[in-house]
């Protein structure tokens, strides 16, 4: 019979390890932000299912009986989706798929992600990387595919065409992630020649990092009034956006918003989405978001510091937003806490602009050795130069003197060695 309704929603089941003293996550929470995950990819679930197991069985992750009762579930619940938490080997993704059926499409959180990714990119830049990631994953379990779909198909293990076939397209694939390699290239020398524009008015960056939803996107919005999508589901925002913000104090620095972080991200995802990171490798000082007011906020810093540690951007002098306060309950010490375990924790609400003065006076203490009071004087014909200081820095007087420009301001220490050959007097 030919069915002619619209494709369901997909629903899924989602299955997670419990390991015994292995991770500082509990499953159950892992599997929320799992469920969260899925929402936000568009799809409903029905179920939470874990195991308790020390170590994933190698042909199927889980169990024979739980793969027999797993089947047993999509049948009687019309799932047509199951979500791993964990990475699958491309055995066990196609082991799984034979026991499951073809009604059933069987993912990772990797692949979970990706999805994601791929929905939510916007810049050239961030669909290529997306792309990338995409087939570098698929690759390995190309055969699997292949293998798979044949035996499905004849009942027999008919190895000549498929074989060949999968030749081609392997070598299809290939072709295609050397070409996506080499368009991202592309796109990253015009970004380079963009941030190298930017950097030449030496202003400090700050890249605001944190775990996903905990508002990065919107406190980006609060200070500078930059349209970012912000929004209650995981992964707003892919593409890092960059805005100029003239703190109280008159200096300029360049804020960026980030991709989130998340736990569990696999090293390899991390290595396609380096160049996105570039703006938290490259700035002088990050903001990192935490949400206090969720259950999980410690293991959430952890997560973060992680990534941090991945990109080799650990150790940079950092500011920490504790945000949401709205939030939390009157008379919680919570935040106490926080700001004893924590240096530079400024205790805020985006969504309100609860702070945000203080917040500002931390991240300008933290860039205060940046900036030094300088005089300058400078030929009065030297245009260019004169422009200069007052883009990048905050001029406090002008006087002309025997044909000279003679400037106080604040700028930028790296400016100030540049044009050392008209400075009069410097202090801090
Ligand atoms: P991002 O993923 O870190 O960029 O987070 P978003 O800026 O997209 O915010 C995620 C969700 O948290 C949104 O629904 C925001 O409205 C909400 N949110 C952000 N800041 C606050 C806050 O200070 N208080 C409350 N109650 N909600 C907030
Ligand atoms: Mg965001």
């Amino acid at each position: 019979m030919h069915d002619t309704r619209e494709p369901l929603r997909e629903r899924a089941l989602l299955i997670g390890l419990e390991r015994s003293g292995h991770d500082k996550w509990a499953v159950k929470d892992s599997l929320e932000e799992l469920r969260e995950l899925t929402e936000s990819a568009g799809a409903e679930v029905i179920d939470l299912i874990s195991q308790k197991r020390d170590r994933p069985e190698a042909a199927t992750f889980i169990g024979s009986g739980k793969v027999q009762e797993l089947a047993a579930r999509c049948r009687d619940s019309g799932a047509n989706i199951v979500i791993f938490d964990d990475d699958l080997s491309p055995a066990q993704g196609r082991n799984l798929s034979e026991v499951l059926g073809l009604n059933v499409k069987v993912i990772d959180r990797t692949e979970l992600i990706l999805d994601i990714f791929a929905q939510r990119a916007r810049t050239r830049e961030g669909k290529i990387q997306v792309e990338l990631a995409q087939l570098q994953y698929m690759l390995p379990r190309l055969a699997g595919l292949w293998t798979h779909l044949s035996r499905q198909r004849s009942g027999v293990g008919s190895r000549g065409p498929g074989e060949q076939q999968l030749e081609v397209d392997r070598r299809r694939v290939q072709e295609k992630i050397h070409r996506l390699d080499h368009a991202l290239e592309e796109v990253r020398k015009n970004r380079r020649v963009e941030r190298g524009g930017r950097q030449r008015l030496h202003w400090p960056q700050v890249a605001i990092i944190g775990y996903t939803n905990s508002g990065k996107s919107t406190l980006m919005n609060e200070l500078t009034g930059a349209n970012v999508l912000a929004e209650d589901k995981l992964f707003a925002t892919l593409d890092p956006t960059t805005r100029k913000l003239r703190m109280p104090n008159h200096q300029n620095i360049l804020l960026s918003d980030t991709v989130g972080f998340l736990r569990k991200l696999p090293h390899h995802l991390i290595e396609s989405f380096k160049a996105t990171l570039e703006e938290v490798v490259d700035s002088d000082l990050l903001l990192h978001m935490v949400d206090v007011s969720h259950p999980q906020a410690r293991e959430q810093i952890k997560a973060v510091e992680i990534v941090l540690k991945e990109i080799d951007a650990w150790g940079k002098p950092t500011v920490m937003a504790l945000n949401k306060i709205d939030k939390l309950d009157e008379g919680s010490t919570l935040l106490e806490n926080f700001c004893r375990e924590f240096d530079h924790a400024v205790p805020i609400s985006a969504t309100n602009r609860t702070n945000f003065d203080e917040l500002l006076d931390e991240i300008a203490n933290r860039l205060s050795d940046r900036r030094v009071n300088v005089t300058l004087s400078i030929p009065h014909d030297r245009a260019k130069t004169i422009a200069l200081v007052y883009r990048s820095g905050y001029v406090t007087s002008r006087e002309m003197e025997n044909g000279r420009v003679v400037l106080r301001a604040q700028i930028p220490k790296v400016l100030a060695g540049e044009l050392t050959p008209y400075v009069v007097e410097e202090g801090s």
